[in-house]
């Protein structure tokens, strides 16, 4: 009789048993923070790569995960360090928030420590830390501690939809709960750390995205999908709305040493905690628009008079900095590149594309002194430093790296 997964019985049996022999013989067993191979895991290991790989391939994460082990090779580094340092390590992964709850993760395993002279024991204790979800936990769980923990993560996800036909939408929480179900029925009580590496390392490897190499796949002979001829159809998601655009003018306003300014980003928001040159944002526009808007006349666009966006979009340095200029009469004028003249520079985050225009501004000793005073009186971070030292030192996102690369 068929199970509420569309498989019957003995595949669900012998899904694990065949996962396992897969990875042992064809798996990756060398990535720098897999715990399977010894007896004394570290969990402080897997809960910083899990993290890492909440949102960014592998390839792109084993680098970063290079270096923060270099600087932080304990959770009571991590905890201890400036959260300066920590947004210069994590600079160009994006997804900041994730370095935030890292740090903030960080201090409150180290407390958790102090108090109980370990890590979290528990899946409930793990959920409580920041930034830690369920998969997460799970993922900690098995291969961080050797104990009972199930793992359902994107890559999951897509297994599972192919092996049993799942076709509700993923991103609906009744999917989500059936393939929860799913992944803990196959999921085996001994050995769970093991086969939570060798489902990630399925996801990654052979059932990936795009092409999947079914022909290698363990579980090829009992996979709807595959038998269906239709593995590209699964996970079923909604089809996403078109992003809309934005676009905002970069100033890179220098001092007479060649100094630019930067301002830390608030804490939430868009790259909240990183440096950024200020910001002026404009008129959102729609993303046909947007297009036609930096094909017909990039530098002519004009700050927004919509106070709801001045609100919302400005932070209250750029706003200081927006008014100042504008007493002054100081006009920013685009930086000078063909290639930026036919199109700023596009950013695409999660929620929408973002086009930024660079422009820069010279002011001399007196106009900088005058500036200076009235960010200081108003509490806000900002530093002058070149571009070079900006880039060694601050953590700086991607989009801004772009623009001093120009
Ligand atoms: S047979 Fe193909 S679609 Fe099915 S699980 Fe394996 S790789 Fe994925």
């Amino acid at each position: 009789m068929p199970t509420p997964f569309s498989q019957p019985e003995k595949p669900l049996n012998s899904f694990a048993p065949r996962l396992l022999d897969w990875f042992e013989t064809d798996g990756r067993h060398d990535l720098p923070w897999q715990q399977h191979q010894t007896d004394r895991p570290n969990p402080y290991i897997v809960w910083l790569s899990e993290v890492m790989l909440q949102q960014t391939q592998v390839k792109t994460v084993l680098p970063y995960f290079a270096r923060f082990m270099d600087s932080f090779p304990t959770v009571q580094d991590l905890a201890a360090a400036e959260w300066d340092t920590i947004a210069e390590h994590w600079a160009g992964m994006g997804y900041y928030a994730r370095a935030r709850n890292l740090h903030k993760g960080a201090k409150q395993l180290v407390d958790v420590i102090n108090e109980t002279g370990d890590y979290p024991q528990t899946l409930a204790a793990w959920e409580a830390i920041s930034g830690v979800g369920p998969s997460t936990a799970g993922a900690i769980m098995a291969m961080g501690l050797h104990k009972y923990g199930v793992i359902c993560d994107g890559n999951v996800k897509r297994v599972l939809t192919r092996w049993a036909a799942i076709d509700g939408d993923i991103t609906k929480s009744a999917t989500t709960k059936q393939l929860w179900v799913l992944a803990e029925r196959l999921t085996p009580k001994e050995n769970s750390g093991l086969f939570a590496q060798a489902m990630m390392d399925m996801g990654a490897t052979l059932c990936v995205r795009r092409s999947p190499n079914c022909q290698l796949c363990p579980l090829r002979e009992d996979c709807i999908a595959h038998a269906e001829g239709r593995e590209t159809d699964y996970p079923v998601k909604a089809k996403k709305k078109p992003k809309p655009s934005k676009f905002s003018n970069a100033l890179i306003i220098e001092n007479n040493d060649a100094e630019v300014l930067w301002l830390q980003r608030p804490d939430n928001g868009i790259w909240g905690g990183l440096w950024s040159l200020p910001l002026e944002f404009v008129e959102k526009v729609t993303a046909n628009k947007a297009t036609k808007l930096a094909e017909a006349q990039p530098k002519k666009l004009q700050v927004s008079s919509n106070e709801k966006v001045y609100e919302t979009e400005f932070t209250t340095a750029e706003q200081i900095i927006h008014e100042w200029l504008e007493e002054n009469k100081l006009v920013a004028e685009s930086v000078s590149n063909t290639l930026l003249d036919d199109a700023p520079i596009k950013h695409s985050l999660t929620h929408f594309h973002w086009y930024l225009q660079p422009q820069k501004l010279v002011i001399n000793e007196a106009k900088s002194t005058e500036l200076n005073e009235k960010l200081s009186a108003a509490q806000i971070a900002f530093k002058w430093l070149d571009k070079q030292k900006a880039r060694d030192s601050l953590g700086l996102p991607r989009a801004m790296i772009k623009i001093i690369e120009v």
